[in-house]
């Protein structure tokens, strides 16, 4: 009997997303014996390995240790201020990032039994999933697309500019702009991780502006 080719045939799952969620899902069903296609538009590993978890752990690290040396004097040693060069703690949190990805790879979990497809999905019927040129079919389609920020109504708003946690993230604009925009990082909304970087690690001004610090 010949096996069914990448793409061929009835899959018992297609998994649209490889997110956490989406990971877990394929590589569990891989081992448990099925067979399953997992679809991803942008980067294995979703949300938490590229512009959530991963990389706003590794921001936090670099801040906790520049407020460590500012109050060193509460450890009965000398503070001293450390030259904070945004640039080099992107590339920390790019490092990080890239000793993980092997983890989350196509290659990884191509030899997990998984048929990868890097593209756009759309749903063509409850039983069909277009990914570009090819169409999938399933006996069982997962969603796994996660979430994105939202960008409020807020007029003004496109013209100045901003941040998600996927452009502080990703690399687009990370080593760039970011040492002067800080500061702007403490606007009221921002989240709490922007927010407990720039406060120890941006200029005093940002320090003033921080709404609170993170525990
Ligand atoms: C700043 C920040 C810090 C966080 N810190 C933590 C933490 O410390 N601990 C923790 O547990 N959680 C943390 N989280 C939450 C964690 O990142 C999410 O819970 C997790 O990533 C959700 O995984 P998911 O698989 O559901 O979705 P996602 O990771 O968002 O993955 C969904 C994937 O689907 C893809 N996709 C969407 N639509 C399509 C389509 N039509 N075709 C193809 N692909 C598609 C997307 O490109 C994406 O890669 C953090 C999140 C953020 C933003």
């Amino acid at each position: 009997m010949g096996s069914t080719g990448k793409g061929e045939g009835v899959y018992n799952v297609v998994v649209i997303g490889a997110g956490t969620a989406g990971l877990v899902t394929a590589a569990g069903t891989a081992g448990l014996g099925g067979r399953v296609a997992l679809i991803e538009r942008n980067r294995m590993g979703g949300d938490c390995l590229n512009f959530g978890c991963v990389p706003s752990k590794a921001l936090i690290r670099s801040s906790r240790v520049a407020a460590l040396m500012r109050r060193a004097d509460l450890y009965a040693l000398d503070p001293v201020k450390p030259l904070v060069d945004y640039g080099r703690v992107a590339r920390r949190v790019k490092a990080l990032r890239a000793r993980l990805e092997p983890n989350d790879s196509v290659e990884r979990f191509e030899r997990l039994g998984v048929d990868v497809f890097p593209g756009e999905a759309s749903l063509e019927s409850a039983h069909s999933v277009r990914v570009d040129g090819t169409l999938l079919r399933a006996r069982n389609i997962v969603l796994a697309t996660g979430g994105r920020a939202v960008v409020p109504d807020v007029p003004g708003l496109k013209e100045a500019g901003f941040e998600t946690n996927e452009t502080i993230s990703g690399g687009r604009t990370c080593c760039t702009a970011r040492t002067r925009t800080s500061r702007r990082w403490c606007r009221p909304g921002w989240r709490r991780t922007a927010c407990a970087f720039s406060s120890a690690a941006g200029s005093s001004r940002s320090s003033q502006a921080a709404p609170r610090r993170t525990a």
